[in-house]
């Protein structure tokens, strides 16, 4: 822990920076400062990750864990749009992070050009107050999603495909279960944007949703997504919420309930 996890107040430069946002309802000073004290760690630092961590960052979440291990391509560059260029060839954390760090360097981020596995996932995502998941492929989203579970970590995760995007909110001991409860464990289909293709528009709102609702969270405001999951469609613009049931089988969290001791 270092000297800003204790912070109770907010420099002049800050009050300057972050004026628009102070101003509003539900934020003020007291939510500024929060943001200041958070710790967030986003898993993916492609589409998802790039819209989710430059808001962020510009909104002044005080302390950020990028992980990705995977190198900028070419085909990357339409949606993923901290990357220009000169970023192909370079790592996705490392360069997401020299661009966060140009946009607010009142902050701090750790940056971890290594791919999320069994082996390395307790260090990286403890210590956390929200883990957000950007990644893009269900084997890594569900290892995250035992880790939270375990952990009693809340986990903040969305994904976009083709012209569809969806994010829920999993809360410790929720009864309204975990991501492992909504998504077939059994499925080995795996649907990424490498062999479905997707919208970069669509990658821009998901991603912005997902942001808006990690503010939401670290400011401690309510959420419909720690209850229901959100489908959005780009075709007719539409967004579908349904309530989300535990599923009593569920081999991540049906038996993680503690009594309640009340
Ligand atoms: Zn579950």
């Amino acid at each position: 822990m270092n000297d800003r996890f204790s912070t109770t107040e907010l420099r002049v430069s800050e009050f300057e920076r972050y004026s628009r946002q102070i101003m509003l309802d539900g934020w003020g000073e007291q939510g500024q400062l929060q943001l200041k004290n958070s710790r967030v760690v986003i898993i993916g630092c492609g589409g998802l990750g790039n819209v989710v961590a430059t808001y962020l960052a510009g909104a002044g979440v005080g302390t950020m864990s990028l992980i990705d291990g995977d190198d900028v391509e070419l085909s990357n560059l339409p949606r993923q749009i901290a990357f220009d260029r000169d970023s192909c060839g370079l790592n996705k954390a490392d360069e997401l992070t020299q661009r966060l760090f140009s946009q607010n360097d009142d902050i701090d981020i750790h940056v971890n050009p290594l791919f999320l596995d069994v082996d390395n996932v307790d260090e990286l995502l403890q210590e956390h107050d929200l883990v957000i998941d950007c990644s893009d492929n269900f084997e890594t989203r569900r290892l995250i999603n035992q880790w939270c579970v375990t952990n009693k970590l809340a986990l903040l995760s969305a994904s976009v495909i083709g012209w569809q995007g969806q994010a829920l909110l999993v809360l410790p001991n929720s009864e309204y279960g975990c991501y492992q409860c909504l998504f077939d464990v059994t499925s080995t289909q795996e649907n990424s944007c490498q062999s479905m293709g997707v919208n970069p528009a669509m990658v821009g709102v998901i991603g912005s949703y997902q942001a808006n609702e990690a503010l939401r969270f670290l400011l401690k405001l309510p959420s419909k997504l720690s209850s229901h999951v959100s489908l959005i469609d780009g075709v007719h613009f539409s967004i579908n919420q349904f309530l989300r049931t535990g599923n009593p089988n569920c081999e991540v969290c049906a038996n993680m309930k503690e009594p309640n001791n009340d």
